[in-house]
């Protein structure tokens, strides 16, 4: 709901590991966007202005103690149950909460608590960023909170559990298609899938991918490097109670704090929010800005072959808006 300033309040986790400095960038560009659709009408080259109508409301969703346990601050869990919509920095899979007699990952506990169960993973090539494919347009809807990923974080995974989980997934399919005849349905296996894309990804462009918790995990990394690393690949976290977008990377606690990581991942990640929210337009400019910076290629991070610094690639993002 809009605010009485006319806008939507938006948690923001920054999280850790390179987590605050990507959140950071977003924050800026965003900032930037503003600034420039506070200009004079007569000054502005577009009909639409760039300025986004929300704010952030930053939380911390680091475990905290109470009453023995760890728990997931309060006022953070109050802020996405308010606001319903959150962006994720990144956050160390490993890190947990410690129950009385086990422990869960913090990840998982933010999923559970807002029961996101879907996560909607697109991946499409950036034109004008050469890769060895140049026509990738997959979307993969990878479910989130059950399953033998979640298993493994429970240290809980046996064969007999991913074979009956596998089973269970199918005949949930098959029964939710019959709702929906309009939808094509059709069932394939991961080894072939995986396959099939990086021979061709082009039939994959009409077409969603739902499945279970790991294969998606799997699938989509693997997706992500078609187009150009894990760097520029968005999720959105799906549920009943509230939505949250993160990139699919993770901490990458091995450039943390160094000033190279790529934002453009949380970038885009934002901007699905900005579509979930119906911030369509908005959108729309300041993925332009960021894609055009990416295909001029002067000021792009290493990861994408540049040699840019997270601060450099941001100001040029800013300098296209
Ligand atoms: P997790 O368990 O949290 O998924 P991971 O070990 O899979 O962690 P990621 O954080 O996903 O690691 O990173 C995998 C690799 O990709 C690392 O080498 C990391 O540096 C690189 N990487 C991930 N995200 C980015 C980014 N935004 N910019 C540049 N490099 C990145
Ligand atoms: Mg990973």
């Amino acid at each position: 709901q809009k605010g009485s300033n006319g806008k939507y309040t938006v948690t923001l986790i920054p999280g850790d590991g390179i987590g605050p400095e990507i959140s950071e960038s977003v924050k800026a560009i965003y900032r930037a966007a503003n600034v420039r659709g506070d200009a004079p009408v007569s000054s502005c080259v577009s009909d639409v202005p760039i300025k986004v109508p929300i704010q952030w409301e930053e939380v911390s969703v680091n475990p905290v103690l109470k009453e023995g346990k760890t728990v997931i601050p309060d006022d953070a869990v109050q802020s996405i149950r308010k606001n319903t919509v959150a962006l994720k920095g990144a956050h160390d899979r490993w890190q947990h909460l410690v129950l009385g007699k086990g422990h869960v990952s913090l990840n998982l506990t933010l999923r559970r608590t807002f029961k996101l169960f879907a996560n909607v993973r697109p991946c499409v090539s950036i034109e004008g960023f050469k890769t060895p494919y140049d026509d990738v347009d997959t979307v993969l809807i990878r479910e989130n909170t059950e399953g033998e990923y979640s298993g493994i974080e429970h240290e809980e995974l046996t064969l007999g559990f991913r074979k009956m989980s596998d089973g269970m997934f199918l005949s949930a399919c098959r029964q939710v298609a019959k709702d929906f005849p309009d939808v094509t349905y059709d069932e394939d296996l991961l080894d072939r899938v995986c396959l099939q894309i990086v021979q061709n990804p082009k039939p994959y462009a009409d077409r969603v991918m739902v499945m279970p918790n790991l294969y998606g995990d799997i699938l989509s990394d693997m997706c992500a490097g078609l187009i150009g690393g894990l760097g520029l690949t968005p999720s959105g976290n799906i549920g009943r109670d509230a939505s949250i977008f993160e990139a699919v990377h993770g901490s990458a606690p091995d450039i943390a704090g160094k000033g190279l990581a790529n934002p453009t991942a949380l970038l885009l990640s934002s901007l699905m929010m900005l579509r979930h929210m119906n911030l369509n337009e908005h959108a729309d400019k300041i993925q332009k800005a960021a894609l055009t910076t990416i295909a001029e290629g002067k000021a792009i991070t290493g990861d994408l072959g540049g040699k840019a610094s997270t601060q450099e690639y941001t100001a040029a993002i800013i300098g296209k808006l």
